[in-house]
């Protein structure tokens, strides 16, 4: 079997040294051909088209330090995949070994300690369900088929994130296998410059095999959903979303988007594939205070659809999945915003009339609160001044609508582009989003990352990320 070196080169592994790898390890070693390669190469985005040359499912800590062992023995340049959800595919390379961690989906509720273990193969959704049967939730996003890992380790932001700030700020410990194959905790008493490094640096310094998140009481029942209206309301929908985020309580997070509607059974058929825009509200607290919160917008001229009721969390988590299917093709463009300006929205309903597909969307998130009041060196995820994510979301199905699709992307990018703080979201950038973008992302943190690199790191053998050069 051919493989690729850390140092790009093409290299025999025979079949003896595999079947030997196999006896060291619990999980099965898939390589071309065998069931389950084809799905655990493939990620959310289908413009990304990588053929890992092996892919190991790890069961257990073991097979993840079996496989840097065996990686280093032979230089192989490695690929770590957890949920599979980054947009710029980092999940797998080319001729790489690659590390699949989904069997690993373990999740473990300390309810005096009010944390949560979680194994790193976990989806969002895995940890929402494990922690709300105690009525508790971590700091997640908002699509429940994410993996929670590579969320975590660039950030992190949901429903929950303006009372309680980036996801990879409610992580209390972490454990990870380092380049020298061992097993590390890292947290604020031990390895505190790996812990720093590990909640914004992404996968830049170790195979990462279980986090802890602190958890905080949430429903099961609370507020939330969406309220929509045709697009020819949108300057008075957005008037309106700029007034109630101006004072909306912790509690409450909004968002809004526009978009042509989906064929969603809360929407009269006449509506689908017509243009819509939409507020999605979540009312994290007691619900009746919820109801008295979002009364403005049930309110507002006459919606075509309202489906901000009372709910279980775990359903206001997964609300937005079928929208976000794996297999389409996907491209973003994001920034984070200081505030809502009404030359913002002007711009937002001037390039929602252009979508070319329909599925695409722009859309806007409410982040402010906890995160602003953290140090900027908290973590490398800073940005301790975005208060709102935009982000023009392009996703189509064909591969020849490519050029119409990232076209429409990038014109509205570049118009909206002046009016951000100059930082945005790692987890966001796209494939062809390259140094300069990263240091949009990681600002000041940079440095002192290349720096944690060349500790935990120095010969770069985790480089299939938002890589970071050891300084
Ligand atoms: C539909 C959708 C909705 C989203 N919604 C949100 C949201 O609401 N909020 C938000 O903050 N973000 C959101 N994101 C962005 C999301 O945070 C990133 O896509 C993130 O990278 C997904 O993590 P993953 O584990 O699925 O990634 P993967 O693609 O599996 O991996 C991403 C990176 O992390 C590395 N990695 C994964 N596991 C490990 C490990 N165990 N050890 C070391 N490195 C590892 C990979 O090697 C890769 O470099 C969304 C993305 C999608 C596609």
């Amino acid at each position: 079997m051919k493989a690729k070196t850390l140092a790009g080169l093409e290299i025999d592994l025979n079949q003896d040294t595999l079947d030997g790898l196999k006896m060291r390890l619990r999980g099965p070693v898939l390589v071309p051909g065998d069931t389950g390669y084809e799905h655990s190469r493939t990620v959310w985005n289908a413009m990304i088209n990588r053929k890992p040359a092996f892919v190991v499912c790890c069961i257990g800590v073991v097979d993840v330090i079996t496989c840097v062992q065996f990686a280093r023995e032979h230089n192989l340049l490695l690929c770590i995949k957890g949920g599979g959800h980054n947009i710029a595919g980092l999940a797998t390379a080319d001729g790489a070994m690659m590390l699949d961690m989904s069997p690993m989906h373990g999740v473990w509720v300390d309810t005096q300690r009010k944390v949560a273990h979680a194994q790193v193969g976990c989806l969002l959704g895995d940890v929402d369900r494990e922690t709300q049967v105690h009525g508790l939730a971590a700091v997640l996003g908002f699509v429940s088929l994410t993996g929670i890992t590579g969320l975590t380790m660039g950030g992190g932001f949901g429903y929950l994130t303006r009372r309680w700030g980036w996801t990879s700020d409610n992580v209390v410990g972490i454990d990870v296998v380092t380049a020298n194959a061992r097993l590390v905790r890292a947290s604020s008493e031990e390895n505190d410059d790996l812990f720093w490094g590990l909640r914004g640096g992404g996968g830049n310094f170790g195979v990462v095999t279980g986090i802890d998140y602190t958890l905080y009481p949430v429903g099961p029942e609370i507020l939330g959903g969406l309220v929509a209206w045709p697009a020819s309301e949108a300057p008075g929908v957005l008037e309106l979303y700029r007034s109630l985020v101006e004072k909306a309580p912790p509690e409450l997070t909004l968002v809004v988007l526009m978009r042509p509607a989906p064929p969603a059974p809360w929407l009269p058929k006449d509506k689908h594939g017509k243009a819509i825009i939409a507020i999605l509200a979540c009312y994290s607290g007691d619900p009746a205070q919820g109801e008295k919160a979002v009364a403005p917008i049930k309110s507002f001229r006459n919606p075509i659809g309202d489906v901000l009721v009372r709910r279980p969390y775990t359903q206001i988590q997964s609300l937005l999945d079928a929208t976000q299917p794996k297999g389409r093709r996907y491209y973003w463009k994001s920034e984070y915003l200081p505030r809502i300006e009404p030359v913002l929205c002007r711009k937002v309903i001037e390039h929602a009339a252009k979508i070319p597909s329909p599925h695409s969307a722009v859309i806007l998130f409410q982040i402010e609160g906890a995160l602003n009041r953290l140090r900027e060196d908290h973590s490398p995820v800073g940005n301790r001044d975005a208060r709102y994510v935009l982000n023009i979301a392009g996703s189509w199905e064909q591969a020849e609508d490519d050029k119409v699709n990232i076209g429409w992307a990038r014109e509205a990018w570049t118009d909206m582009r002046p009016l951000s703080t100059g930082g945005t979201y790692i987890n966001f950038l796209t494939e062809d989003e390259g140094p300069e973008r990263i240091e949009a992302a990681l600002r000041k943190g940079l440095q002192r990352l290349a720096e944690v690199k060349a500790k935990w790191d120095p010969e770069n053998v985790f480089r299939t990320n938002r890589n970071i050069k050891p300084a």
